[in-house]
């Protein structure tokens, strides 16, 4: 992994910021800059280098996992390490106040008084925008590797799924059914709670598998996901349970057509928001884009949901090496819903799509 390549490119982002120091604070961020994998522990930034602070849990760990960076292990817990470790420094060169700036969206109220009562006056704290999440919407070819692997993971349960979706199953033994299999298969996690959506309760866009059993007829959403080496896939499936009618098929395909032109869009130089607008296009000429409730997709890595939001308006331009989800669905209350979704890469000359799985409609009679 190259955790050096990554941190130079902080360090510029850091100069172009007018930040002497900064504070990451985020396990993902701290995971994709220097390898730890731990929950406790603060990286703090600046031009001369790094160093990773933890506590007394993670001595092995850090040690370990910490790529070629000063660890320090303290007693206090890491952030206020890092701060007094700062303050120290910053005191011995006698420079002026210095800015410090830290991840505002990953802060609780409570731990930027406590920082702030440490490092003012020394530092100015400066709530910094997401640098390190903007770094990560661009995967290197490892990480594409990985991603891959986890999608293909993932792929390989949903014929598990398939097999227990018959009437009278209740959607947390599809679920049980799936997640067995991926742990069977080497996954570390799920990258979510696995939705089992069915009939009616397909209509919800998150609906969780629930004890309900599945009905004799209607949809059943299937919206999964593995973490396998710290990268997580997505993917979501609707089948049909029961004799389907003209309509249910003419939903789902509507769905699927719309999915499709929203992947037909995805290539370099292309705002995110143009994405978005390809599927709701598509559902708006069949009179369904008032059911399609949710954005089109987002980032995935070695989170669920990152950057970039794929939503109307968006204006995040894609490039080669970005990973999104594309998952249009349409949703009518108290009846029906379904969604496709599938992980997409965007490749120098358009994309590709990393889910197999077909999407040919499926009905289980
Ligand atoms: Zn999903
Ligand atoms: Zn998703």
């Amino acid at each position: 992994m190259d955790h050096k390549g990554r941190l130079r490119r902080l360090q510029q982002e850091l100069s172009r910021h007018r930040l002497d120091s900064f504070l990451v604070t985020h396990a993902p961020n701290i995971r994709y800059l220097c390898g730890f994998t731990g929950s406790a522990g603060v990286l703090l930034v600046n031009e001369r280098g790094s160093v990773f602070f933890t506590d007394g849990r993670y001595i092995s760990q850090a040690r370990e996992e910490v790529d070629g960076r000063k660890v320090a292990i303290g007693r206090k817990a890491p952030l206020l390490a890092a701060a007094s470790w700062l303050v120290t420094r910053r005191k011995k060169l006698a420079r002026a106040a210095g800015v410090l700036g830290f991840e505002a969206e990953h802060m609780t109220v409570l731990a930027r008084k406590q920082l702030a009562d440490v490092v003012t006056p020394v530092f100015r704290l400066r709530e910094a925008p997401p640098l390190v999440e903007r770094l990560r919407m661009l995967k290197d070819a490892e990480e594409i590797d990985s991603i891959r692997a986890a999608v293909l993971l993932g792929a390989s349960l949903f014929n598990r799924a398939l097999a227990a979706v018959r009437p009278g199953t209740k959607e947390t033994e599809v679920a049980a059914e799936l997640e067995y299999a991926a742990r069977l298969a080497g996954a570390q996690e799920m990258s979510f709670p696995t939705i089992v959506a069915a009939g009616p309760r397909s209509a919800l866009p998150h609906g969780r598998a629930s004890a309900e059993p599945i009905p004799a007829e209607g949809f059943v959403v299937c919206d999964f996901g593995v973490i396998l080496a710290g990268y997580c896939s997505d993917m979501t499936r609707t089948v049909y349970v029961g004799h389907h009618t003209q309509e249910a098929r003419q939903i789902y395909e509507a769905v699927r057509e719309a999915q499709q032109a929203a992947i037909n869009q995805v290539r370099p130089g292309i705002a995110v928001g143009e994405v978005d607008r390809a599927a709701r296009k598509t559902l708006k000429r069949r009179g369904l884009d008032r059911y399609f409730t949710h954005s089109t997709g987002h980032g995935v890595g070695l989170e669920i949901h990152e950057a970039p939001r794929v939503a109307a308006g968006q204006t995040e331009v894609l490039r080669s090496g970005m990973i999104i989800t594309v998952e249009p669905g349409v949703y009518i209350p108290g009846k029906w819903g379904v969604r496709i979704e599938d992980v997409v890469v965007v490749t120098d000359q358009g994309c590709e799509v990393l889910t197999p799985t077909s999407k040919e409609f499926i009905a289980i009679d």
